[in-house]
């Protein structure tokens, strides 16, 4: 008998809403099933907005291929839609001689990753573009901008089903198994409790896939990672922005240090810090304030008192806990797991939203893999 539908995506965020538009464009019948009300409301809402520029990833690593591929498809989908983004350039600012020294350590590594058009400039040189910044050195990524999250998932969303996708809020994928037929049989619970069968499975729920994976019976555990939260936490600034490019401090090893990014309509936001949690938990401490007025004065002295106000939470999606140096993404196909038409999608962190659309095209590539025999 055949299955009742050819391809199900769980989650419907940027990556699963991409995925699901490859899939339709080429041809495949597709169903986006979403726990909550509407595309876009976990991490693919609660980010940075930031189109990255593939700098800081490991050599030949997917997070470095899939953000520089990912970086350049974006920006013509974005002009040929319409979506809204702006190539601000960032400033990746040194607080001091020995920050100065790694710099040429980032630059490096970025032209290892094919992000050619980088360059170093004095902190005088610095101040010229940015008269409010005060650092020793700095590098321009000219390339690095920013983005409306929501118009990009809203026309990914159309993509799909003007190819005839279809997608379903309050639907949570609740187990599954699968079948000997090779098919899946998938269980949903939600306003309308439903079960059906696949063909394809792409599981795309970002922090639950971990979770998600284990529910879907008679895959190796073993492909299956831990999945660990690490919250950041943003502050408004009150009043007009002093910079008109984003600002970045040297990285850390479980972000990329609290940064200055801009909206659109040109508002200032500080963040994401980092801080380990153990369930998904969009509070945002208050009191946390006190430790971005120190980070961000490093290399905006000027920062008035007061003026930080409590803006938003995201969550990364880890798959690796504190201390480790950070994971890859992890497309986990067939080639890995042995079961024919199931892809993992495993800590889809950043640069997730820029390598949406690079991540939608190795997936489907990765779905058409021969089994690996486990
Ligand atoms: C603080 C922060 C800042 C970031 N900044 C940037 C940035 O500036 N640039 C950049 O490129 N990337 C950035 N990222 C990364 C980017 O936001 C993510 O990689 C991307 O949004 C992940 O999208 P997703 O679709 O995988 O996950 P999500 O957006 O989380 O979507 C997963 C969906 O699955 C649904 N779901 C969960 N369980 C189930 C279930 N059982 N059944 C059905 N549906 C389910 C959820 O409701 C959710 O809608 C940032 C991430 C964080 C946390």
């Amino acid at each position: 008998m055949a299955a009742d539908i050819d391809c199900v995506v769980l989650g419907a965020g940027v990556v699963g809403l991409a995925v699901a538009r490859e899939l339709a464009l080429a041809g495949r019948e597709v169903l986006v099933v979403e726990a909550s009300e509407a595309i876009g409301t976990g991490t693919s809402s609660r980010n940075s907005e930031v189109i990255h520029a593939g700098i800081y990833y490991p050599q030949n690593s997917l997070k470095a291929r899939l953000c520089v591929e990912g970086k350049q498809l974006l920006y013509e989908y974005c002009s040929e839609r319409g979506i809204p983004h702006k190539r601000l350039g960032k400033l990746i600012v040194a607080a001091s001689p020995e920050q100065s020294a790694q710099l040429e350590q980032i630059a490096q590594r970025a032209r290892l990753n094919g992000v050619d058009d980088l360059y170093r400039i004095s902190g005088a040189e610095a101040r010229q573009l940015e008269p409010a910044l005060v650092c020793d050195a700095a590098l321009v990524s000219p390339s690095t901008g920013i983005i409306d999250s929501h118009a990009l998932m809203l026309s990914l969303q159309g993509d799909a089903e003007n190819h005839g996708a279809q997608c379903v809020f309050h639907t949570r994928f609740s187990q599954g198994e699968v079948l000997e037929t090779g098919e899946f049989l998938l269980q949903f619970e939600g306003d309308e409790p439903m079960e059906l069968t696949a063909n394809c499975v792409i599981n795309a729920t970002g922090l639950s896939a971990p979770s998600v994976a284990r529910k879907l019976r008679g895959q190796p555990a073993e492909h299956i990672p831990q999945a660990y939260f690490c919250k950041g936490s943003y502050f408004t600034l009150s009043g007009r922005s002093p910079f008109s490019r984003l600002i970045y401090p040297m990285p850390d090893s479980a972000g990329l240090g609290v940064h200055l990014t801009l909206d659109l309509g040109g508002q200032a936001k500080f963040g994401p810090d980092t801080e380990w949690i153990d369930r998904e938990d969009y509070t945002l401490d208050a009191s946390r304030a006190d430790s971005f007025y120190d980070a961000v004065r490093r290399y905006w002295p000027a920062l008035p008192d007061g003026a930080l106000n409590p803006g938003y939470t995201g969550i990364r999606p880890k798959i690796v806990g504190p201390g480790s140096p950070a994971a890859d993404f992890v497309i986990a196909g067939p080639a890995t797991h042995g079961i024919a038409g199931l892809v993992n999608l495993f800590g889809i962190e950043s640069p997730g939203l820029t390598a949406c659309l690079a991540l939608a095209r190795t997936t489907h590539n990765a779905l058409a893999q021969p089994p690996h025999l486990t």
